[in-house]
């Protein structure tokens, strides 16, 4: 992967609400050189990039354009956000098969004039789609990366954190498997300081609440329909995940995220779930194993069942040859 700061592009696929606020978190975090946006509607593409340009003098010095899958030249990343939200009365394998047909069109070409960088998905179903770009593009896994649960982890990580009265940062937990409704809460690793739940409420006299910690994962899980029933669509949070996975990346961080990668653990093959990864230079270069609980572990592998029977459903036969 090209990481010459002198020339370090981003490009972004989709520059939609997700796509156009991801150039914006990307663009105050100075990482990048060069964002290029490409959309469809190359129009909305252009009027994205003038705004943002013009933000640059109080931000850092970047180059941002609109431009076509061509421009994905030479990218280090590529984002993927290019797609539409589920619509009402449509279910989620009809949405992935829409978006999959937008993905066989986009994909091909990005992996062709991009051929050294990252994929990095956002769109959804972003598990299966994560999965149809791995096929389509022809990389190696450790290549194509989903935003999968990083989302939901965070949000997670935030509401315990409003329950204890600890800052999020300092709250360990993570959500693991699809990101969507089968999405499992690992409680039996979730941790403050070390102290697992149940202890940290035992060292600090208070009593650790069951049913309060049910309805935090139920929130988390519900978190993207609120928003959407209020404002229309979601898009700071995961934007801002984008960036940290871009930046995780740029920086060849060894950080652990929980993106979705094409898995191998647990028995679980040929899907894409979310479990801790490293991220650095070389993209998802580690999935770690956790010892899950029973329960965790069933939740895990039924959620992965569940994102490989919509995989199944798009008769996706593509597999290339030039794997790299
Ligand atoms: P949006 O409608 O605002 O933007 C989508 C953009 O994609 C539009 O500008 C559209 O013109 C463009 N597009 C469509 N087909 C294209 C093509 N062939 N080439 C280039 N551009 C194309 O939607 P949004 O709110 O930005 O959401 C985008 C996707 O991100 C959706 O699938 C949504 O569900 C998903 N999303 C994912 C997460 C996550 O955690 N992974 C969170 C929020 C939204």
């Amino acid at each position: 992967m090209k990481t010459n700061p002198e020339v370090l592009k981003i490009a972004i696929v989709g520059a939609g609400h997700v796509g156009a606020t991801s150039a914006y978190a990307l663009l105050l975090s100075g990482l990048a050189a060069e964002i290029v946006l490409v959309d469809v509607n190359r129009t909305k593409a252009e009027g994205e990039a003038m705004d943002l340009n013009h933000a640059v003098p109080f931000s850092h010095p970047t180059r941002i354009q609109a431009g076509d899958l061509a421009d994905c030249k030479d990218a280090a990343i590529t984002v993927i956000a290019a797609g539409t939200n589920q619509q009402p009365g449509e279910s989620r394998l009809d949405l992935a098969k829409h978006n999959a047909s937008i993905f066989r069109e986009i994909i091909p070409q990005v992996a062709r004039h991009a051929a050294d960088g990252i994929l990095l998905i956002a769109t959804n179903p972003v598990d299966v789609l994560t999965y149809a770009s791995w096929k389509l593009s022809g990389f190696s896994p450790n290549r194509v990366i989903g935003s999968g649960t990083i989302l939901d982890t965070a949000r997670f990580r935030y509401l315990l954190g409003q329950h204890f009265g600890i800052e999020s940062r300092s709250v360990h937990a993570y959500i693991i498997g699809e990101h969507g409704d089968s999405e499992v809460p690992v409680w039996s690793l979730a941790n403050i300081a070390g102290m697992r739940l149940r202890e940290f409420c035992q060292h600090e006299g208070i009593a650790y609440d069951r049913h309060a910690m049910q309805a935090i994962f139920r929130q988390t899980r519900a978190a993207s329909d609120e928003i959407i029933r209020r404002k229309g669509a979601t898009f700071y949070a995961v934007a801002t995940g984008v960036v940290r996975i871009v930046e995780a990346i740029l920086r060849d961080e060894n950080t652990l995220l929980t993106v979705s990668c094409l898995a191998s653990h647990y028995g679980i093959s040929e899907v894409c779930v979310s479990l801790p990864t490293k991220l650095n230079r070389n993209g998802a270069a580690h999935i770690l194993q956790l010892p899950l609980s029973e329960q965790e572990l069933s939740g895990l592998v039924k959620s992965a069942e569940s994102v490989k029977a919509a995989i199944g459903a798009l008769n996706l036969d593509v597999r290339h040859e030039a794997a790299a």
